[in-house]
Order: C-alpha cells, then structure tokens, then sequence
C-alpha cells in the first residue's frame, strides 16, 4: 500500500531540515510578537464556501469532503472539510471565542497542513504545509507594513535573497465594482472567444481574468486597465502611505496589478512573494488586508490582514540556494558491551544516564562482536563510544573512543558520566 497521491511521509534528514527551518521562523514570529493558534484539521464546509467564496477554485474544485457520522446534531449526517486554507478557520474561531472583543491589536500565527485536491507537482501538493500570520484589530498601513515586513524576514533569516515582493491594491468595494465594469468592458469581445466555463467565469469574477494562465488572455492582460487608477481617494490614500512604511522599513518590493489573489475575502493591499528559483510554481507566500470577512462569520466587520507562507517551497528554495540545514540532535554516545557481564553493567547504566538527559544508544543484541557493534555506532553517529570487556569490567573502567578522531582512553567507570558531559558536542 501506498500514501496518497500528492501526500508524503516525512523521516530522516528531511524531517530533520524540516525541523530546523520550522525552529527559525518561530524565532522570527515570536520577535514579532506573534502567538501561535491552532484549529482543528475539519471543518464545517460553510467556513470555506462561506468565506472563500463558492465561485473560487478553492470551493469549487479542491476540497477534501468527509461524511461525519452523524453530523452536529447527530440525527442528518453533515457534510464536512478538510482545512484547505487557514485564514478563514482562523477568523472562525476569532469570533467563536470573541477574541476580536478583547481589543487592541491581535498578532496571531498558525503552523497547520492544509488540503486541496490540486495537480500534484514539484512544489504541489494535495497535503502541503503553512505558516500563517495574521493581524488584526489595526487598518492602520503601519499594520500592513509590518505584516508583509515580518514575511519578508522570515526568509531574510535564512539569507534568502532570491525572490521578490509584488504588491497591489484591490481597494475597498466601490473601487473594485468600478474596475470590474472597466475590465469587462476591456475584456469582453475577447472573452466571447473563450470556451464557456470560462466565460462563466469572467462574467461571475471579472477580476480573476488577470489572474489567468491563457496565453492570449495573459497578453492581453498586459494592457488592461489597472486597479490603482479605480481606486476611491480613501483606498489610494492607504495603498500611499502603506508603500512609504514598507520603504521606510526597507523592505523592497516591486508594483504588480496582475496580483487579485485566488480567494473572495480580500480588499485593499495584496501581495505575493515570488521566487524564479521555484520554476513553474512561483509563489512562496502571500497574503493581503481581509477587513470584510469576519461579515461573513455574522459579526460586524473588524480590520485584519494576514499571509500564508508554503513550507515545501520555502524549502525548495533554501535548498537550491545551499541554504537548508538540518537541527538533527545525534546520541552523545553509543555503548558497546562485550559479554553478559558488561552487557548488564551498560544497560544499568543506559536507563540511568538517558533519565538525566545524557542521550545512550545502544543495541541490545548480547553476544556481537567489537566490529559489528562499532558500526552501529557509527551507524547512530555517536560522538563517543564506551566499550567495556571482560579486563575492564574486572577493574571497573571503560573505554572512551571519540568516534571522530579515533583517539582512545581507559578511564574508571565512575568517571563517564562527566567525561560524556566534559566532551559532549555543544
Ligand atoms: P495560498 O493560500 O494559495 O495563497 O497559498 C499560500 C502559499 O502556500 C503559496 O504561496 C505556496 O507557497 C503555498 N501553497 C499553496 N498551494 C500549495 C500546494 N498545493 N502545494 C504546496 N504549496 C502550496
């Protein structure tokens, strides 16, 4: 049997590196002031048709459904989903737990799979895996500012230096209404041409035509109308000065109107993070302001803005430009009994040291011979092996090997534990 198309199991050096990447955006999340939340993996459908949008490719097309048993009110099975996205289960429980009613700001994040039933390919998958952070409780452009800012160091740890950031503006309601008038009228005789789902489509989401991988439409696209010029003064004056904070935070990134963001919630700024060391699947993270979307949840709206970031890609990239490291913690030593006798003193000794935290590997196979059980030391990549035989278990000592340099020493049996401690890789 095997796993899931586009799922993977994750072990070894590649869980390891997983690990290490995972620790440092921590660090930078928690600079920042970020808390972590978690939600469950399923969810009721009406979060993500809800607040993604039935008309998304999302909702359409890529949600994983699950038959409960027995549904919430255990009497008509309901329908539910796989997570596929993490913001609008974020807002979700926001409102659930009344967290937007605590006031001030609210800087969360999230580190959870996410499912869609998409094309597997390199750098896409059906399980993959997100960081998110979201703010909220500030329309400030400070706010926005720092959220993109905080991405941007995120692969700045890493001394990530290939990608770059695009921004746009889809503006409040009024401004998007008439840019959608502008882009039908612009794109409308071409559209006809289309095949029918699509014209469907552009008529339902006009906006999302930029967004789209038909060539003719894409070279078309160059030309089209352009948001910023539709936006209402309030949204044009917010798209200003959340440029100049970016600029005063130095933080670089180039003006993109083709970027409209696959999903319903957003308004005003949007953003991607590219990188060309991705090939065909570009997009490293992105995000934008979502103000409007706790509506949908039946509170009044409150002002959020947040960013998902795909740990497979982020991985891709570290690992193309050398960058990828690995936090793999290797035992301190590996213990070689020869006989019965040194067999049992070792194993006393294993459960003893591993309950101070001193990490023992040791097989327990009893009669191997010197040979077989240096390599399973080199195998565990202990730093040290200890190895007791007959003479040494008469005189009580043991034999320390540093398992790097080979050298070797015969010390008493008492002394080991501050030996390992003295000579243990920091
Ligand atoms: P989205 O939620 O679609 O804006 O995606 C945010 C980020 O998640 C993207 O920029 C990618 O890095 C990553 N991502 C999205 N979909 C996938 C996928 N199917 N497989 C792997 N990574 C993905």
């Amino acid at each position: 049997m095997k796993s899931v198309r586009g799922m993977h199991d994750q072990w070894g050096t590649a869980l390891h590196q997983w690990r290490w990447v995972e620790a440092q955006i921590y660090r930078v999340l928690e600079t920042f002031g970020y808390e972590e939340i978690r939600t469950p993996v399923l969810e009721h459908m009406e979060v993500f048709s809800k607040a993604v949008g039935e008309d998304t490719e999302i909702v359409e097309k890529q949600m994983y459904q699950v038959q409960d048993r027995g549904g919430s009110s255990e009497s008509t099975p309901e329908i539910l989903v796989l997570r596929p996205e993490g913001t609008a289960a974020f807002i979700r429980a926001v409102v659930e737990h009344g967290i937007h009613l605590q006031g001030g700001v609210g800087r969360y994040f999230y580190n959870l799979p996410m499912f869609r039933y998409e094309r597997p390919q390199k750098g896409r998958l059906r399980q993959f895996h997100q960081f998110g952070a979201e703010l909220i409780l500030s329309a400030a452009p400070e706010a926005d500012a720092e959220c993109i800012s905080l991405l941007d160091q995120i692969y700045k740890a890493f001394g990530l230096k290939e990608y770059s950031i695009r921004l746009n503006s889809l503006g409040n309601t009024a401004s998007r209404e008439a840019f959608k008038t502008a882009l039908v009228s612009y794109f409308g005789p071409h559209v006809a041409q289309l095949d029918e789902v699509a014209q469907k489509k552009f008529h339902r989401t006009p906006l999302r035509i930029l967004d789209s991988k038909d060539e003719k439409i894409q070279a078309l696209a160059k030309n089209a109308p352009r948001i910023v010029d539709y936006l209402e003064p309030k949204s044009l004056e917010h798209y200003e000065a959340v440029k100049s904070c970016l600029k005063t935070s130095g933080v670089d990134f180039v003006e993109d109107p083709t970027i409209v963001r696959g999903l319903d919630y957003y308004s005003e700024t949007t953003f991607e993070f590219t990188s060309e060391l991705l090939g065909a699947q570009s997009a490293l993270g992105g995000g934008g302001r979502y103000d409007g979307l706790s509506e949908r949840f039946g509170v009044a709206s409150f002002p959020a803005i947040g960013w998902a970031l795909g740990m497979e890609r982020l991985i891709l990239a570290l690992d193309q430009s050398g960058l990828l490291r690995s936090n793999e913690s290797l035992p301190v030593a590996y213990f070689a009994p020869l006989g019965k006798g040194a067999f049992e003193k070792l194993y006393g000794m294993s459960v003893d040291f591993r309950r101070k935290g001193i990490s023992v590997a040791m097989s327990y196979e009893k009669e191997k011979a010197l040979k077989w059980q240096l390599k399973q030391a080199d195998r565990a990549r202990a730093a040290f092996a200890v190895i007791i035989g007959d003479n040494e278990l008469a005189a009580n000592q043991a034999i320390i090997k540093d398992l790097k340099s080979g050298q070797q020493s015969t010390i008493p049996l008492n002394d080991i534990e501050a030996e390992l401690l003295r000579r243990a890789p920091k």
